[in-house]
């Protein structure tokens, strides 16, 4: 069963679709991050990489109305199994699975089979619930997709670094793409946004992940996605007004909310 979302959630002005807030990275900084997202209406999927992190993401979420739980085993955890993220979510108060998927960098984990054989588990149980999953595709967008074409779920390609071929390809199965600061000062994600069907778009931030240039080495949060939002509405040649809008339908779309 999917947690239900308030309305604080469900008319979000921004949402970052893809942030680790549970990481204990953000320390007794997370409530100002939390202050941050109530003054800039935003929501966000806060996604797990462990059975314990999902644990302590639907806690956030029960206190903190702009905070979808994501639940999830990241590949470079996999091997525990997926019994307690099962658990989660058959407990309610889970929104969305994430952050799963492949990464064939991964070389002191269970092995790239184990992490397929978790994948496919934690695809089914979003199947069955019906929620959205936000999936970690590093050197395996190929993979990925393979995978989804068999399950009838709503996925997101976070951080989508994959090639032209393969963003056409992730559109024609409607996969949504999930793009965050790195498109601030990397023209090849500019690129992709443009190229990309403009229904199937995604902001994220993928905070605490710390990002050079103009962000100075701080770590991610929330209240980055404006400057995500306008650098994708230079990108398609559309007013910030109009792009903030297409993002948050996107969003409530992708997020069944
Ligand atoms: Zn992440």
């Amino acid at each position: 069963m999917a947690a239900a979302a308030g309305p604080e959630a469900r008319g979000a002005a921004l949402y970052d679709t893809h942030v680790h807030l549970a990481d204990a990275a953000y320390g007794p900084a997370l409530g100002a991050v939390l202050a941050g997202m109530g003054a800039l209406d935003i929501a966000a999927a806060c996604v797990s990489t462990t059975a314990a992190d999902s644990a302590l993401a639907v806690r956030l979420a029960a206190r903190h109305a702009r905070v979808l739980a994501f639940a999830g085993v990241h590949p470079d955890a996999a091997g525990g199994g997926t019994a307690a993220i099962r658990r989660l979510v058959e407990a309610g108060g889970v929104s969305g699975i994430g952050e799963v998927g492949l990464d064939p960098t991964v070389t002191d984990g269970a092995g790239y089979a184990r992490q397929r054989a978790e994948f496919g588990e934690l695809l089914e149980i979003a199947e069955r619930h019906g929620l959205p999953v936000s999936v970690h595709s590093r050197k395996s967008a190929d993979d990925v997709m393979d995978m989804l074409s068999s399950h009838g779920v709503r996925a997101a390609l976070h951080w989508f670094d994959g090639n032209r071929r393969q963003l056409a390809r992730a559109m024609d199965m409607g996969a949504y793409v999930a793009f965050g600061p790195v498109s601030v000062y990397a023209a090849d994600k500019r690129s992709l946004i443009a190229r990309a069907d403009p229904s199937l778009v995604l902001a994220e931030t993928d905070g605490p992940v710390r990002f050079s240039r103009c962000f100075a080495g701080m770590p991610a949060q929330p209240c980055h996605v404006p400057s995500v939002v306008l650098c994708m509405a230079r990108s398609r040649r559309v007013a910030y007004g109009e792009m903030r809008e297409a993002l948050a339908a996107n969003s409530r779309r992708w997020l069944g909310i």
